[in-house]
């Protein structure tokens, strides 16, 4: 996923208040309940209660604490979906069949996770007839969702009959009001970390791999598509066919449904967006095809056949998801200039990073996030050059810096201890940006073309795998620390990964342009330079928003007045370089704005802009402006984003 300012994916939902953003040490609960549609069966909780009295013990590599799963007695192979979509109330109902292992003779009941889903049957396929399977439904935890657990009677294949909730953690329905072509609703699902479970019952952990095919059927105007083989060709019939044959980890089954056309951007490359958005989406990333092209040159074939791109309305309130073959990506980085396709390049490095090779648990998500920055980093030193990237890699050390000073030292750790909490709360800059910088530093060791070595040889070795912090260790073990004794050792990569803060000699990314940057803003507040007299002629919207960000919190009128005259600022074309305007305009009352700040809040839903500017306003006295502006943009907004700026505008209620 994409986080902050470049890197926005989960982290939007702690930032939404789904993640827990304390510390919640509330334990899982096991109660099992009768389902009413079943028999007694006496089921096996036994991974269930290991997870509740986990907090007591030191933590396991490689046992999930965030799934309810028994994967050490049986293995889902594959799940065949078979779903009507229903926008009017607001479910996905059908039919899930699994493909299951046994890895032992126990016999016991297979658990899988579930939450908030209506189990109505499950049948066993394998005879000749169908067979009626006792299963019984555990009480919901809060962060987990709810066992199920169901009694196989030697059965290989099961069919279970159910329907998600409304409310579905993991299921986006947007009314046509939140779309850009207005016309017709959009659903779209998130799953990572642990949303998957909300709309199939299964094993839901990232090193539970299965492969899956589906038939989703839709209103006949509206188009599905899936992290599967989209076909751009496919009728719209209301019928779609999808296989995925790569194994996957569960956060990454992903559906969407609305008006979507498809256009091509390259042989392997394409675009699904909404009518209006399409041609705009397909000329800013038609970068997308030698981005791909040159990250196989460098770490391996691309191995998921096509790589395309789904743009979603504008109330989608993440940056980006890594979805296989169909990464879901935030309409707000189509600034006309491709001056924010470092988040195309980060949802394409996870086709190596995370959906090739990929965390065991939501505790080694660094290996998915860390080496994925990384690689987004060279990715774009690749397609647009040096100053690019050291400004990329200078912008995700300030948000490093800034996630340290704020982050209490338990949330600093890259191999985080995630018992008791939501998964979602270990989506903060540290597994992204701290992984990177230590991959950063591997490379400053023992030089680029060695490091780049190893790693198209570490995700040749465990392609298709999920893996362990402590797999990683090993593996290192017997690769760079035997190759480079002198320059690498045990210690090091140990202090990187279990210990909290920066490293005091760790690399610290620097950019000259931003220096530059740094230079002019200095010398115009202390009045020695003009503004006509700073030379912005090749600035990106990099420099633009780290000039801005720069200023200080207070600004005088005529200073504000002056930015606006000489750069034309409250009419910025980039959502960053806006919004990061707009902050200014709101702190320092900057009348001649507020119009842009008003338009800006009423036609974007990415919560991330959303609520720094509604938090602004509250601070600054302009509290009953801020409710105007929500109650009159909320209709269009994700119901997270109204649930989350609602906190911020009425805390009272
Ligand atoms: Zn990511």
């Amino acid at each position: 996923m994409q986080l902050t300012l470049r890197h926005t994916c989960l982290a939007a939902l702690v930032a939404l208040g789904v993640g827990c953003t304390e510390k919640d040490q509330t334990p899982a609960k096991v109660t099992v309940e009768e389902n009413q549609a079943t028999a007694s069966t006496e089921a096996d909780l036994a991974t269930a209660a290991a997870i509740a009295s986990a907090d007591e013990k030191a933590i396991e590599s490689g046992v999930d604490y965030h799934s309810y799963a028994n994967m050490q007695d049986y293995t889902v192979q594959n799940i065949a979906l078979d779903l009507d979509v229903n926008f009017d109330q607001k479910t996905i109902s059908g039919t899930a069949t699994l493909d299951i292992d046994a890895l032992n003779e126990d016999g016991k009941p297979l658990i899988l996770d579930t939450r908030a889903l209506s189990i109505n049957a499950v049948d066993g396929l394998d005879g000749p007839q169908t067979a009626a399977l006792k299963f019984k439904l555990g009480q919901e935890d809060a962060h987990l969702g709810s066992p199920l657990s169901i009694d196989l009677a030697g059965q290989k294949k099961i069919r279970i009959s159910y329907s998600t909730s409304p409310g579905a953690s993991g299921v986006q329905w947007l009314t046509p009001e939140q779309t850009a072509g207005k016309q017709h609703p959009f659903l779209f699902t998130q799953a990572q970390a642990i949303h998957a479970r909300s709309f199939v019952p299964l094993q839901d952990s990232p090193k539970a791999r299965i492969t899956y095919s589906a038939t989703v059927r839709t209103p006949k105007a509206l188009r599905a598509v899936m992290s599967a083989n989209n076909d751009p060709k496919a009728d719209k019939d209301g019928e779609y066919h999808f296989e995925m044959p790569q194994k996957v980890p569960s956060y990454l089954i992903a559906l969407a449904v609305g008006d979507l056309e498809f256009k091509a951007m390259g042989e392997r490359t394409g675009v699904y967006a909404e009518p209006s958005m399409l041609d705009a989406a397909a000329k800013e990333f038609e970068d997308t095809e030698a981005m791909l092209i040159a990250t196989e040159k460098v770490y391996g074939p691309y191995r998921w056949d096509r790589y395309d791109l789904l743009i979603l309305p504008p109330s989608f309130p993440f940056g980006g998801m890594e979805n296989p073959r169909l990464s879901f990506i935030t309409p707000t980085v189509i600034a006309g200039d491709k001056s924010l396709t470092a988040l195309i390049a980060h949802e394409l490095a996870h086709s190596w990073s995370g959906n090739l090779v990929t965390n065991a648990s939501w505790r080694d998500l660094w290996l998915n996030e860390g080496f994925t920055t990384y690689l987004t980093n060279r990715i774009m030193q690749l397609i647009y050059g040096d100053d690019r990237y050291r400004m990329e890699m200078a912008l995700g050390y300030e948000d490093l810096k800034s996630d340290i000073a704020d982050l209490d030292d338990a949330r600093e750790i890259m191999a985080i201890d995630l018992r008791g909490m939501d998964p979602d709360a270990v989506f903060s800059n540290v597994p992204y940006e701290k992984g990177s910088l230590f991959l950063y530093e591997l490379e400053n060791t023992i030089g680029r073309d060695n490091f780049d070595k190893f790693l198209r040889n570490y995700f040749d070795h465990f392609a298709f795998q999920s893996i362990t912090t402590e797999d990683f260790l090993a593996y290192v073990e017997s690769t760079l620390l035997a190759q480079y004794p002198d320059k690498l050792s045990k210690e090091r990569f140990e202090q990187w990964i279990f210990q909290p803060g920066l490293l005091e000699d760790a690399p610290k990314p620097h950019s000259p342009a931003f220096e530059n940057v740094d230079k002019n803003r200095s010398a115009w507040l202390d009045g020695s330079l003009a503004l006509d007299a700073i030379d912005v002629s090749k600035w990106t919207s990099h420099e633009w928003k780290y000039f801005l960000d720069g200023m200080p919190e207070a600004l005088s009128p005529e200073q504000m007045a002056a930015l606006d005259a000489q750069f034309n600022l409250t009419s910025a074309g980039n959502n960053e370089v806006a919004h990061s305007w707009l902050m200014l305009v709101v702190k320092n009352d900057y009348q001649p704005g507020f119009e842009r700040v008003h338009s800006f809040l009423t036609s974007i839903g990415r919560n991330k802009f959303l609520r720094p500017l509604y938090r602004a306003l509250k601070e600054n006295g302009k509290l009953e402006l801020a409710r105007e502006i929500f109650e009159e943009a909320k209709v269009g907004y994700h119901p997270l984003s109204v649930k989350v700026n609602s906190a911020i505008l009425y805390p009272e209620s």
